[in-house]
């Protein structure tokens, strides 16, 4: 009976585009595994320092050894699914001198493992962490330096949903990667983000996971569901005219980093409701840095996923005990259950969004002294539908939404533009939806 129900359940959806659950999303969470993450933070703790500048020919030490590893990794899940992921190396040189962390010429490598989407195969959705490590002196490229949190947590958590993922086909690309030289002043995400502008990628947006495994805060609290999801307001790539145009029209709160961040923060409500992700209202933590931001630099979305309780006696540290306090970014404190259940926000996001369409290019929104709100928006290819959004301004959620079909305008009776901000997401015949666009037109 009850299946009766849920299938016919599921097609009413189907038919009308309704917001519904997939079963898929449920196996992907199920299927991500704590044992795997302890295992892969394991090996790469175990190369005694990833450190940016550290030995490149050793086998068993260094970045070098570490990298090699990664890609060897990617290699071995590609051949478990018949070739489904092309990996390769994105290589940057730098020069000494760059910063005055770079003491040295260096060759900074970045892991790259795409999993080809069907339908819109340069279109990526991206899944980083960061392969280097480092202690308390940033140019110490030798003493043992395990950055088992940061970020080998990052790193295991994209070797995972790459595993998990790589069971299931796609209509847009997903882009798993290690970056580099992210302690070194965040050369791998910019060496990258270059490269995916050369290269005319498509770029919906990275979900940039750095430090995903602490459950214990230096303030003492502990929390194994809480973890924030950090997003700039505006791109700073934006023009005047665009600066401008927000003073009358609004979107102070809305750019497509938050825009990402939100679908996140959604996706997780939906299929995951024992977490709390905690949307932060910011590019990063205070004054500090993280390998979205390169992306963000370069005009494409990015936000930050990670732990809401950090422990700074565990972050950048030489390994020591001083005061009775045990420093450094040790395996012991990493939370392997934590990790998976982040890893698994992870790739249920990247899974919704490789299967949705893309996202209407231009959105125009109209009303100005007028009883009604319209919107019109640019036709998706591969949409089957369109679902209107809006909330109250000061809300951060998009907590309203209406399903209007297969249409391009819609005229919203009765709710005045004034007092609410709209977006519009395009909706695939299999439900998923892409991610919301803010207008960035007017109509008169
Ligand atoms: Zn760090």
């Amino acid at each position: 009976m009850i299946r009766t129900f849920l299938s016919l359940n599921l097609l009413f959806c189907t038919m009308y585009g309704f917001a519904q659950t997939d079963q898929r999303i449920y196996d992907i969470i199920d299927a991500v595994s704590a044992e795997r993450i302890e295992k892969d933070v394991s090996k790469l703790a175990g190369f005694g320092t990833r450190h940016t500048l550290s030995d490149t020919v050793s086998d068993t030490r260094g970045i070098g050894a570490a990298r090699r590893w990664i890609k060897a990794e990617f290699e071995k899940i590609s051949q478990a699914c018949s070739s489904c992921l092309d990996v390769s190396y994105q290589k940057n040189s730098i020069k000494k001198g760059d910063n005055d962390r770079i003491v040295k010429d260096v060759e900074i490598v970045n892991v790259l493992a795409v999993k080809r989407g069907s339908k819109y195969p340069n279109r990526y959705i991206l899944m980083s962490g960061d392969i280097d490590s480092r202690v308390s002196d940033p140019n110490n490229f030798t003493s043992d330096s395990p950055g088992a949190n940061d970020n080998a947590s990052g790193m295991a958590g994209t070797l995972e949903a790459a595993r998990v993922l790589s069971d299931y086909d796609f209509e847009n690309s997903i882009l798993f990667v290690g970056l580099s030289g992210e302690e070194q002043g965040l050369y791998g995400g910019k060496g990258l983000a270059a490269h995916a502008k050369k290269e005319g990628w498509e770029i919906i947006g990275i979900l940039n996971n750095d430090m995903i495994g602490n459950i214990k805060g230096v303030d003492g609290i502990v929390s194994n569901t809480d973890f924030r999801i950090f997003s700039e307001p505006v791109p700073p790539t934006e023009t005047e005219e665009e600066r401008k145009a927000r003073r009358f029209y609004g979107g102070e709160v809305d750019g497509i980093s938050r825009q990402l961040a939100r679908y996140v923060h959604k996706t997780t409500e939906t299929y995951m409701p024992q977490m709390n992700p905690i949307m932060i209202y910011r590019l990063d933590r205070f004054g500090r840095g993280g390998h979205h931001r390169p992306f963000n630099d370069a005009g494409f979305a990015g936000i930050r996923i990670m732990e809401a309780h950090e422990n700074y006696t565990q972050q950048h540290q030489d390994i020591r005990t001083e005061n009775g306090i045990d420093y450094g970014d040790k395996l012991e404190y990493v939370n392997f259950e934590y990790a998976r259940k982040l890893t698994a926000v992870n790739a249920i996001s990247l899974a919704s969004i490789a299967w949705a369409p893309p996202a209407p290019d231009t959105v125009k929104i109209g009303g100005i002294v007028e009883a009604s709100a319209k919107l019109q928006w640019s036709k998706s290819q591969g949409a089957t539908g369109y679902k209107i959004y809006w909330r109250d301004t000061t809300s951060p959620t998009w907590d309203h939404s209406r399903y209007v079909g297969d249409v391009t305008e819609f005229t919203m009776e009765g709710v005045v533009i004034d007092n609410f901000f709209f977006g519009v997401a395009a909706v695939g015949s299999n439900g998923f939806e892409s991610v919301v666009v803010f207008p960035n037109g007017i109509m008169r």
